[in-house]
């Protein structure tokens, strides 16, 4: 395959073809540059030169979690050392300190407490709501809508439409790892399957409910797996609209099970990450925001993803355990100021958003 072909084509308008997804993904050497740089172009085109970041922190309620996920640093069995899970004060302290800290959104990451049922969700729901009312809260990923659903033996509309009402303002595309499953059953064998992420995601779109989409690259899977993964979130995008942003995740390896056991390396290289990005911007035509993880690639590499088609640089996030315990060094907090560094670097304005991408007028602060 010619990949100046491709990029030519796909400069005239033809949307690029799974096969040509994962060609554009293999390409080494000075060969990325072209396509680094034709992803460049769409994201001025589709996005425009501003560089976007919500005000977020993260609150991490629990890391019992019952699907110990092999590429995963931070879920423990409960009674194990360093295990928690938090009762309501806690949460409200936590809520508490996220208010003070002038955010716009509220994002829980935690593990799938093997004993949480609907109601628990409603609880914690409604604590945070009650505690930050007007805050965004971004919560709870397809394999805990699955969890809620089995444990209280209702359906996942059900628990979608329950954790709605109680407060819930958009659901996480996360577990979607990578959406195949055989490597699902290598690196999260207890989680849902492609077909029960893919379901749960459609069922919230429907509802109204927003999602992101996420892919979670770097294990053991081929670049076969990714352009397909990536197939099947333009498909949903294209039925529903629902999707908010793509979340490129790249694999920490250091604390993990996967690569202790020799099952997956050292994670992803740079090249693959800067070419993640790049394709993910030409392939996604239906979506207009491709977000960097800074607290993945680390500042400096996450700048060069911005010229490599991305244009929002997620959240201020203020704690993450989850790459943190994962092994990443510096995924706590990323100061707007800095972001203004980044961002000036290469030419670009920077705003903040909120959640849904509208823009808060004044500096960013
Ligand atoms: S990735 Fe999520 S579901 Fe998997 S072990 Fe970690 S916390 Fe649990």
């Amino acid at each position: 395959m010619d990949i100046r072909t491709v990029l030519r084509d796909g400069e005239g308008g033809h949307r690029l073809s799974e096969e040509e997804a994962a060609a554009l993904l293999k390409v080494r050497g000075r060969g990325i540059f072209p396509i680094l740089s034709a992803a460049d172009a769409l994201r001025e085109e589709r996005a425009g030169p501003v560089v976007t970041y919500v005000r977020n922190q993260n609150i991490h309620l629990t890391n019992i979690c019952k699907n110990l996920c092999g590429f995963c640093g931070f879920g423990r069995n409960e009674g194990d050392e360093g295990a928690f899970c938090d009762d309501t004060e806690m949460i409200k302290k936590k809520v508490a300190l996220a208010r003070s800290r002038n955010v716009t959104e509220i994002c829980l990451l935690s593990g799938v407490h093997p004993r949480f049922t609907m109601e628990t969700y409603e609880e914690i729901i409604g604590t945070v709501h009650q505690a930050a009312p007007g805050v965004h809260l971004h919560a709870f990923s397809p394999d805990e809508v699955m969890h809620a659903a089995r444990q209280s033996g209702i359906t996942t509309r059900e628990v979608l439409e329950r954790m709605r009402s109680a407060g819930l303002s958009s659901l996480q595309g996360t577990a979607a790892e990578i959406l195949a499953d055989p490597v699902r059953s290598v690196i999260c064998p207890k989680k849902v399957s492609t077909a029960e992420w893919v379901g749960i995601i459609r069922e919230a779109h429907l509802l109204r409910i927003p999602t992101t989409a996420t892919i979670m690259y770097g294990t053991c899977e081929t670049e076969e797996n990714r352009a397909r993964h990536l197939a099947l979130l333009r498909e949903i995008q294209e039925d529903t609209g629902g999707f908010t942003e793509l979340v490129p995740l790249s694999y920490v390896y250091q604390n993990t099970r996967l690569y202790r056991n020799g099952i997956a390396g050292p994670g992803a290289s740079g090249r693959e990450d800067l070419l993640l990005t790049a394709v993910a911007r030409l392939f996604l035509y239906n979506f207009r925001n491709i977000q960097v993880s800074w607290g993945k690639l680390g500042v400096k590499l996450g700048q060069l993803a911005l010229l490599a088609g991305a244009n929002d640089l997620a959240g201020t996030m203020f704690s993450d355990d989850v790459s943190n315990d994962a092994g990443a060094a510096g995924a706590d907090y990323l100061d707007p100021a800095m972001m203004e560094i980044m961002v000036r670097d290469i030419g670009r304005p920077l705003r903040q958003r909120r959640t849904d991408y509208s823009l808060v007028e004044g500096k960013p602060g």
